[in-house]
This record gives structure tokens, sequence and C-alpha cells, in this order.
């Protein structure tokens, strides 16, 4: 008899998982079902930004056709939400009205964007942008139109960048006195400002937004600049307005469920939830505390739990992951730990004219953290660093100049 594995929510995370599963089952020992909410089959979300941009075409972000999961044997259901999961019965819920049985159950239903609960923001041209439904709503503006994006991290950045490449007016919004706060220094996070301001994108900083008018047509966003100078009172219209100010675990399920769901659905190294036959991948998960919000985590611990679920127990832990905006001509390149603490060694090496910054933090002779700014060639080899916990005594005096130095060294 075959084991039905069912797995809830048809992203990354998840094709992913039934990739690994579909090398490693022996043959006939797993019957898998896949349900995914979003009509089509899973795609790349990393590769909005660049469908945005017009880097890569609609159908370049595909990933598997419903006909690729038929031809082997994985049933997909797509356009359909699991609603409820029975644990007495082991049995998921459809919002088609159906109910399918699990011998164990994964859970990947990776985050919701955040919707600002602003005062009249509750319309059509307010979007986020998480999927292919928001990428078509940006796609169908008219160039020329004025867009509004709230947000200044990886996100935020990447949709103002894709918007000013179809040729729209651009306001980036951002409540902090930097952009990218979370993975860039002061330093690294002006560097990028000035590359951006010098792409034509208006950013203006330390502003939170209050509420959206609406007047027939015209919408207008109000906003308070907070200064050390004052406070200013700001009125800027707009046609569409991206929010893009964080994402959500979507924990829903789990929790109506009764499983242990803290900021996401709480794993056991092995990726088992607080009920042994349902597991929790990607950015619904939390992993030692902590929610991957990049897909590299997710895969680590698609394949340590496709091992698992074929008899070959394996476990996940959490590793440094490294940040990449995807804006071409302001490469952004960051890992570990940017702010400097007591006992660390700075190396900064800046070439403003060239947009260059580089600071590289160095703690008891190892790596502890990088940002790179306008030249991110070497990132992979300072996160090799990083991961590895090398001792850098060898080639510390030419860390700051690369890979090539390095080895020369
Ligand atoms: C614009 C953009 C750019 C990004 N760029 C990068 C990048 O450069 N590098 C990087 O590492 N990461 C990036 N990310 C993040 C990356 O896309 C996510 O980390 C990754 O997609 C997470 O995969 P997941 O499978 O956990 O979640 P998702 O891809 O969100 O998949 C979850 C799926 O489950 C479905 N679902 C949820 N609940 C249910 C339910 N009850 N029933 C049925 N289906 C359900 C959802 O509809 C969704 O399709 C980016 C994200 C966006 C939006």
């Amino acid at each position: 008899m075959s084991e039905h594995i069912v797995i809830v929510g048809n992203g990354m995370a998840s094709l992913r998982l039934v990739e690994e599963l579909l090398k490693r089952a022996m043959p006939n020992a797993l019957r898998i079902t896949v349900i995914g909410e979003e009509a089509e089959p899973a795609y790349n979300r990393v590769l909005l930004s660049s469908r945005l941009a017009g880097e890569v075409e609609a159908d370049g972000i595909s990933l598997r056709s419903h006909g690729w999961y038929a031809a082997r044997g994985v049933t997909l259901i797509t356009g359909t939400k699991v609603t409820a999961i029975d644990r007495t019965i082991s049995a998921v819920a459809l919002s088609s009205g159906e109910s399918i049985g699990y011998d164990r159950l994964v859970l990947a239903t990776g985050s919701d964007p955040v919707r600002l609960p602003l005062p009249g923001a509750d319309i059509d041209r307010v979007v986020t942008f998480r999927d292919t439904k928001d990428v078509e709503r940006m796609e169908a503006l008219p160039a020329g139109s004025r867009t509004i994006v709230i947000g200044g991290g990886l996100l935020g950045i990447e949709a103002a960048w894709g918007l000013k490449r179809r040729g729209m007016k651009v306001t980036l919004i951002h409540v902090l006195d930097r952009l990218m706060e979370r993975q860039l220094d002061v330093n690294g996070a002006r560097q990028l400002e000035k590359a951006i301001l010098g792409n034509d994108i208006e950013v203006i900083l330390q502003a939170t937004s209050k509420r959206v008018e609406s007047v027939g047509e015209a919408s207008i966003l109000h906003l308070n600049q907070n200064m050390k100078s004052g406070e200013t009172n700001l009125q800027l219209p707009f046609d569409l307005l991206v929010m893009a100010v964080g994402i959500r675990p979507r924990t829903e399920l789990a929790r109506a469920a009764g499983l242990d769901v803290n900021r996401g659905i709480i794993v056991s190294p092995t990726l088992a939830t607080s009920d042994p036959l349902i597991f929790a991948i990607g950015e619904c998960s939390e992993s030692a505390g902590v929610v991957p919000g990049l897909v590299e985590p997710a895969y680590q611990q698609a394949e340590a739990l496709s091992r698992t679920l074929c008899g070959d127990p394996a476990t996940y832990e959490p590793k440094p992951v490294a940040t990449n905006l995807k804006v071409s001509g302001v490469p952004v390149f960051s890992c570990g730990r940017f702010e400097t603490e007591a006992g660390d060694e700075v190396i900064c090496l800046t070439d403003p004219d060239l947009g260059i910054y580089r600071k590289l933090l160095v703690s008891d002779g190892r790596l502890a953290g990088c940002v790179l700014v306008g030249d991110t060639a070497d990132g992979l080899f300072y996160l090799d660093l990083l991961t590895s916990a090398r001792a850098l005594d060898r080639f510390r005096a030419d860390l700051a100049f690369g890979r090539a130095w390095c080895e020369a060294a």
C-alpha cells in the first residue's frame, strides 16, 4: 500500500519538495497530492521583480506545467483552497467541498503580504507585491502613470525599479531614515539611495502614511514627514499605490487545527509540527525561532523533509543567508551582521564616484558579515567565508579586495 502525502500550497517550497520526493521515493511507495490556491501551477516568485521590470517574459517565470505533474503520477489541484485540517480523521477540507485523507500532511502555505490598515486604502488601485495578479495590475498601467510604493525594503525597491522601467512616475516612501535597514548600514544605505535617485525615482524617507482620500477617479495619499527640522504634511496624488511593507506567515490553517504556532508554524529539526503526522516548510514555518523569508532555506528544508518522508530521517538547521537586490545597475549584497559590535574589526572600502561601498566585519579572526554596494562580484566568496567560519589569518590583509587577492595571498 502506498503512503498518501498531501501538500498544502503549490509555491516554490512545495514544488521543490515534490521534485525531491520523486528523486528519492521507491517506485509506488508514495502517492502525492498537491493543493494550491493560486490559479496556475508553481512559478518562480523571485522573478516577479524581473518580470515587472520587463527583464523576463510572463511565461519565463513558469516552473512546471499541469502536464509535468500528471506525467509523474502527482495529483495537482489548483485554484482551490484548503479550508480546514481535521486531525481526528487525518483529512483536509477543500473550498470545493471535497475532503481528502492523508497519511502525512505538509503545510507549505507561504506568506501573505501585509497591508497597512490606512483609512480609505481598501480600494482597487492599492495593491501589494506578492503574486502574478499584483504584477498584472501593475503591467496594465499606461506609461506615465503616477505610482507610489510604500516600503523601502528589498521588495519595495524592486517594485519601484520595475515600475520606473515601465515608464511610470515613481515615488518611494519609507518610514525610517534609510533604505533596506535590515540589510544595510547607514553608509551602504546612503550609497543605494544615491543610485536610486540617479534613476529618477523620488525617495521620501521618515514618512508615515496616514490615509487615502479618493474623489471620483482621483486618489491622494496623505502622509507626514518627520524631519529634525519639524513635521511636514504631504499629499501625493496617485494612479496606483503599491504596499510592500512586509510579509506575514500563513498560519491560519495550523492555528485552527490546534498546532503550535508562534510567528510561523513551529517545527522541530525534522520539520515536524506539534503533530508528528504534519510537517511545515518554507515561509510559513518557524525553525529554531527563525522564519525563512528567502527561497534558499525553503529549498534546504524541502530536501531534508523529502529524506525523512522517504524513510531516511534528516534534519534542518537554519544557516546564514545572503540578500541580493535585483535592480540592474545597482547591485547590492548583504550577509551576516552589518552593525558593529564591541571587539569587531571593521574594514571599509569606498569609491563614491564609482558608487562602490564595501564593509566587512571581522570577529575573532573570522568574517561575521558583509555589505557590498555597487560591486557584488565577491558576494558568494564572502558568504562562503561566513558560513564555513574559516580563519582569515593568511589573507586578512587582502580581505577587502576579494577572492582573487585572497587566493593569491
Ligand atoms: C517580488 C518578490 C521578489 C522576491 N525576491 C526574492 C529573492 O530575490 N530571493 C529570495 O530568496 N526570495 C525572494 N522572494 C521570496 C521568495 O519568493 C519566497 O521566499 C518563496 O517564494 C517562499 O516559498 P513558499 O513556497 O514558502 O511560499 P509561496 O511561494 O508563497 O507559496 C505558498 C503557496 O501556498 C498557497 N496557499 C496558502 N494557503 C493555502 C491554502 N490554505 N490552500 C491552498 N493553497 C494555499 C499560496 O497561494 C501560495 O501559492 C521574493 C518574493 C517576492 C514576492
